[in-house]
C-alpha cells in the first residue's frame, strides 16, 4: 500500500491497482476532516451526536481529494445485498452492503469503523465494486455475491478482478467468545485462538473461492481496533465513535 496526503487528509492506495490510473480510490483515515472528538475528525457517517453539516463538509473534502464528479453510499445493514448504482441512486437512499458500477465519475463509499472495506476491479469490463464486510458479511459470504453480481450483470471475469482488503479487526483484535453460535464449525479453520478469528484470510479464501487468483488479491494488513490514531474502531471506542470511507470509481 502507498500512503498519501491532500492538504491535512491522509489516505492509503492499494498497490495491486497501481498500474491502473483509471481506477480512482482511497482508504480514508480519521485525519484532516472537520468533526470534534470523539469524531474527529473526517467522520463521513451521521450517528450519535454528530452534526450533519460536519458530514456532509467531511464528505465533500473526500469527494474532491480524489476529484470525484459525486459519492453515493448505501444505509449498510450487514447483510448480503449487492446493488448496481446509476444515475436513478440517492446517496443513503437504499439499503446494500455492496456497491457495483460501470459508469464513471461516481465514488462508491462504504463507511468502516472496524468491518472491512473491500474494493474489486476489473479493467477489462471496466467494472468497480466496494464491499461493507463485517463478520456477519463474512458469514453470509457477501464478497463471493459480489463476485458473483459483478460477473452476470457487469461482464466480469473473476479470474481477472483485482481486491483490495481494507483496514479492519486483525487477527489480534478480532474477538469472538461465541464462536460457535456466531460462525459454527464451517469456519473453524479461521480460529486463530479459541477466541480470535482471523478475518483478513476468510475473506480472501472467500474470493478464490469465487473464482479469484490468490495473486489478485492485496490485504493492507491494519488492524483498526490497534491503531486508533489512524481509524475509527467501534469496539475501540465502545460505539462511541465515527466512520472511515472506503472509495472507489472510473475517472471519467
Ligand atoms: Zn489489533
Amino acid at each position: 500500500m502507498q500512503q498519501r496526503r491532500h492538504d491535512d487528509i491522509i489516505y492509503f492506495q492499494f498497490n495491486i491497482f497501481s498500474t491502473h490510473p483509471e481506477l480512482i480510490h482511497g482508504v480514508f483515515t480519521r485525519a484532516g476532516g472537520v468533526s470534534p472528538p470523539p469524531y474527529d475528525s473526517l467522520n463521513l457517517a451521521l450517528t450519535g451526536l454528530e452534526r450533519p453539516e460536519n458530514v456532509a463538509r467531511n464528505q465533500d473534502l473526500v469527494r474532491r481529494t480524489l476529484d470525484l464528479d459525486r459519492l453515493i453510499w448505501a444505509r449498510q445493514v450487514h447483510g448480503a445485498r449487492v446493488t448496481l448504482v446509476d444515475n436513478g441512486r440517492a446517496p443513503g437512499g437504499f439499503e446494500a452492503d455492496g456497491l457495483a458500477t460501470r459508469r464513471t465519475g461516481v465514488g462508491l463509499m462504504v463507511k468502516l469503523a472496524d468491518c472491512q472495506g473491500v474494493i474489486l476491479y476489473d479493467a477489462e469490463a471496466r467494472a468497480v465494486g466496494v464491499i461493507h464486510c463485517g463478520w456477519r458479511g463474512n458469514v453470509r459470504n457477501i464478497l463471493g455475491r459480489a463476485v458473483g453480481v459483478m460477473s452476470e450483470t457487469l461482464g466480469c471475469d473473476p479470474a481477472r478482478l483485482l481486491a483490495g482488503i481494507g483496514p479492519s479487526l486483525g487477527p489480534c483484535c478480532a474477538q469472538f467468545t461465541n464462536f460457535d453460535a456466531e460462525f459454527g464449525p464451517a469456519f473453524a479453520a479461521y480460529r486463530v485462538e479459541p477466541d480470535r478469528v482471523d478475518l483478513w484470510a476468510l475473506s480472501r479464501d472467500q474470493l478464490v473461492a469465487a473464482g479469484m487468483r490468490p495473486d489478485h488479491i492485496e490485504i493492507m494488513g491494519l488492524c483498526t481496533r490497534c491503531r486508533t490514531d489512524l481509524f475509527y474502531s467501534y469496539r475501540a471506542a465502545r460505539g462511541l465513535t465515527g466512520r472511515f470511507g472506503a472509495v472507489a470509481g472510473l475517472r471519467a
